[in-house]
C-alpha cells in the first residue's frame, strides 16, 4: 500500500517548487507566491481523478472525516453508523463533533453488513459510513438503497481503497461524500493530509469555510473576509500539497503494482483448500492494497499468523487482537476515557459496548488474515513470498 516507498524526484521537484518561493501557506500571499498554488492544483486534479465536482483538502484523514460530517451538518446527538473493523479514526471524527458512533457489524466483505446496518437505524440516525478496509469496498448499492429509504446520508471512508471502484464510480464518489487519507502509510501520501469529494456545492462551501476558521475566502485580504459560521483549522499546508501533486500522479503506477503483486500471491495460496477470500461485492474493484483471506477456524488463523511472521513473511496482520482496528481493544471507547468532559449526549447515548454482541463480526475478523502488498517488493522478492506463505499455510489445512 504505502506510497512512500516509492518516493522520488517528482515528489523532491514538486516540494523544491513550494521552498524556491517560501509560500508555504495555502491561502494569500499572493505577490510572493509565483502563481503557485499546490492546494488547488491537487484538488482539481483530485478531483478530476475521483469524477466528482468538487474536492477539498485538509489536514489528515481523521480532519476529513470531521469536516465532512460537519459541512454536511452533522452535530451533538446525530448517531453515525460505522463498523467494528476500521481505525479509531471512525469513532474520534463523530466524538470530535459531539455526535455518537454506533458501531454494527461486519460480513464477509470486511466491511458494513447491510442487514445489520438497517437494524441499528433509530429516529437519531444521520449517517452511514462504510468504511473500504485494506483496499477493498462495502454493498454500496445496498447502503445507498437504506439511506434513501430512511433519509441519511452515505459517507465513505475510502482512506485504504483509493483508486478502487464501484459500479464503475472510484471508491469515495459513490456516496453523498467521500474522504481519503494521504497520511505516511497510505496508498499514497502528502506526509500527512486528507480530502472530501462530493458533487454538493453546499457541502463544498462548508467545508472549505469550516477547515479554516469559517474564512468565507472571498476578496484578497484574508484579514477582511468574513466568518458566516463557525470554523476550526484543518488546513494542509503547501508542502504536504506538494507531495501529493506527485503521488497523485502515480496512483495508476502504484495500483498497477499493487495488482500484479496481490494477483501473484493470491494465485498461491487460492488452491489450497481451506482457504477463502473476502467477498468483493459485484460491480466492485479492489485496490489491491492487501491480500485478505479467511481459514477454517480462528485458532487455524492465529497459528497461521504466526507461522507466518516466523516464516519471516512480515506485513501480515491478525486484526481480530489489534489494539487499533477491531473494537474489542477499544476499551477508551467502550468506557469513554477522555481527558475532559463528554458532551451529554455522547454520555448518554452511547451504547454500553462491554455487554454488545458482536459475534457475527468475530467470526469473519477471527477467522481472517492480511498481507499487505508492498510496491517496493522485486519480481524475485513477491515469487518467494508467495511460495512461503503456500508453504506455511498447506502446513495447517
Ligand atoms: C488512515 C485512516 C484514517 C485516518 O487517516 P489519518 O490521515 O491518519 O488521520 C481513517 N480511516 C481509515 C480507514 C484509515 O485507514
Amino acid at each position: 500500500m504505502p506510497g512512500f516507498e516509492l518516493f522520488g524526484e517528482s515528489e523532491k521537484s514538486q516540494v523544491q517548487q513550494v521552498l524556491d518561493t517560501g509560500v508555504l501557506m495555502r491561502y494569500g500571499f499572493d505577490g510572493m507566491r509565483n502563481n503557485q498554488w499546490k492546494a488547488l492544483e491537487l484538488e482539481k486534479a483530485l478531483a478530476s481523478r475521483m469524477g466528482t465536482k468538487h474536492a477539498q483538502l485538509v489536514s489528515s484523514g481523521t480532519a476529513a472525516l470531521t469536516v465532512a460530517l460537519v459541512s454536511a451538518g452533522v452535530g451533538a446527538g446525530d448517531e453515525v453508523l460505522v463498523p467494528t473493523f476500521t481505525f479509531v479514526a471512525s469513532f474520534e471524527s463523530i466524538l470530535a463533533i459531539g455526535a455518537v458512533p454506533i458501531l454494527v457489524d461486519v460480513d464477509d466483505t470486511l466491511t458494513l453488513d447491510p442487514i445489520a446496518v438497517e437494524k441499528a437505524i433509530t429516529p437519531r440516525t444521520k449517517v452511514v459510513m462504510p468504511v473500504h478496509m485494506c483496499g477493498s469496498m462495502a454493498d454500496l448499492k445496498a447502503l445507498k438503497n437504506i439511506c434513501t429509504k430512511y433519509n441519511l446520508l452515505l459517507v465513505e471512508d475510502a482512506c485504504q481503497a483509493i483508486g478502487g471502484s464501484y459500479d464503475g464510480k472510484p471508491l469515495g464518489s459513490y456516496g453523498d461524500l467521500g474522504c481519503f487519507s494521504f497520511d505516511y502509510v497510505k496508498t499514497i501520501t502528502c506526509g500527512e493530509g486528507g480530502a472530501i469529494i462530493t458533487d454538493t456545492d453546499e457541502y463544498l462551501k462548508n467545508a472549505d469555510h469550516y477547515s479554516d476558521h469559517g474564512h468565507d475566502h472571498v476578496g484578497k485580504d484574508r484579514g477582511a473576509e468574513t466568518h458566516p459560521f463557525l470554523g476550526y483549522n484543518f488546513r494542509i499546508s503547501e508542502l504536504n500539497a506538494a507531495v501529493g501533486c506527485a503521488q497523485l500522479q502515480r496512483l495508476d503506477e502504484f495500483l498497477e503494482i499493487q495488482k500484479k503483486h496481490y494477483t501473484i500471491l493470491r494465485k498461491s495460496i487460492e488452491p489450497l483448500s481451506g482457504v477463502t477470500f473476502r467477498r468483493v461485492p459485484i460491480g466492485g474493484v479492489e485496490n489491491y492494497s492487501f491480500l485478505s483471506f479467511f481459514l477454517p477456524r480462528q485458532e487455524v488463523a492465529e497459528q497461521v499468523n504466526l507461522a507466518l511472521s516466523n516464516a519471516g513473511v512480515d506485513a501480515c496482520f491478525y486484526w481480530f487482537d489489534n489494539n487499533w482496528h477491531y473494537y474489542r481493544k477499544w476499551d477508551h471507547l467502550t468506557n469513554l476515557t477522555s481527558l475532559g468532559k463528554l458532551p451529554q449526549e455522547v454520555i448518554q447515548q452511547l451504547p454500553d459496548y462491554s455487554k454488545a454482541d458482536f459475534s457475527k463480526s468475530d467470526e469473519w475478523i477471527g477467522r481472517t488474515i492480511s498481507c499487505l502488498i508492498k510496491l517496493s517488493w522485486t519480481e524475485e522478492q513477491v515469487h518467494n513470498r508467495a511460495q512461503k506463505m503456500r508453504t506455511v499455510l498447506s502446513k495447517f489445512l
